[in-house]
């Protein structure tokens, strides 16, 4: 069946790229912007002596000067290095054309069904999560999970919980619970804090790649090996973008980007998943934003067609 990616010759990128001419830097392989523009049917432009840009009929990815953020259709990505610019060229970490870039631009599909998922809502029990006051997350993550839950049931989704009630859940325990109730997607809900109230915005996470760097607050290193979870990289990367695309782009919130993270409800997931952090209790609007069931019917009518949109994108 035709569809928008084959329009744009994007079946054959995945090819292309792998023929790309790797350039080393700081021990680490990049590839030409502009050669994989060509491989991919894009159009490689400066915009300004630090930005340069990518574009194609419905792409457009901006790339920054040394930065470790890279914007693809208007949301913000981490990569696993930073973008270089030097002496009229771009390059970008080879590793993130295979494991960034063209999962989120074309994916392959497949006729495995997506039908159950399991929710996660962060915490519980004597694990309070962040906290506001006599607020804790944990009971917002619950509610939260309860919206999105019904919200799926309506959908047509099979769902389960890691836990339904204010108890505690072993992190290492989560992704088990969910294969062992047959989960094809994992979802874990979370609200963020900190320190300072100025820290606002949504935020997604998905597993981090073998060999490179976390972009959580912890960030740990790249010498990291291979998890289960890792086997899912390419739809991970896809899902955790579905999620922040329509946080930003239909509730408007603030673009902290698609991030990743070795957390233990990720490391260990054998099927599909990502972590939301979808706004901070610490700073007084964004946690009005948070307590208010009205808001979180909307947050979570997001979550629920952004899962359907990632379906979409998969399924044959
Ligand atoms: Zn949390």
């Amino acid at each position: 069946m035709a569809t928008a990616a084959t329009a744009l010759g994007i079946n054959a990128r995945g090819q292309e790229a792998s023929r790309l001419q790797p350039v080393s830097f700081m021990g680490r392989n990049y590839a030409r912007a502009s050669a994989y523009a060509r491989s991919a049917g894009l159009s490689f432009k400066w915009t300004s002596p630090e930005l340069a840009t990518l574009t194609g009929p419905g792409v457009s990815i901006l790339l920054d000067h040394d930065s470790r953020k890279i914007r693809i259709n208007n949301i913000w990505v981490w990569l696993s290095a930073p973008v270089w610019l030097r002496d009229r060229e771009a390059f970008i970490p080879l590793l993130d054309i295979s494991k960034t870039v063209e999962p989120i631009l074309s994916q392959r599909r497949s006729r495995q069904a997506l039908r159950t998922i399991c929710l996660d809502p962060g915490h519980g029990g004597e694990d309070t999560g962040k906290r506001d006051g006599n607020r804790n997350e944990k009971q917002y993550t619950l509610l939260l999970a309860r919206d999105v839950g019904r919200l799926l049931g309506r959908a047509g989704f099979r769902v389960t919980y890691t836990r339904t009630s204010d108890r505690p859940v072993e992190l290492s325990d989560r992704p088990l619970i969910a294969q062992r109730h047959k989960a094809d997607l994992f979802l874990s809900l979370h609200y963020n804090g900190a320190d300072v109230s100025s820290a606002f915005g949504a935020e997604v996470y998905c597993m981090t790649p073998a060999g490179t760097s976390s972009t959580n607050a912890g960030g740990e290193g790249a010498d990291s090996p291979a998890y289960p979870g890792n086997r899912m990289d390419e739809r991970n990367i896809l899902l955790a973008y579905e999620l922040q695309k329509l946080m930003v782009a239909r509730l408007g919130r603030t673009d902290r980007g698609v991030r990743r993270a070795r957390f233990a409800v990720l490391r260990d997931a054998t099927m599909p998943a990502a972590l939301i952090e979808a706004g901070f209790m610490s700073n007084p609007q964004e946690a009005r934003w948070i307590y208010s069931s009205k808001d979180r019917a909307l947050l979570a009518q997001a979550i629920v067609d952004a899962v359907r949109n990632f379906k979409k994108a998969i399924s044959l």
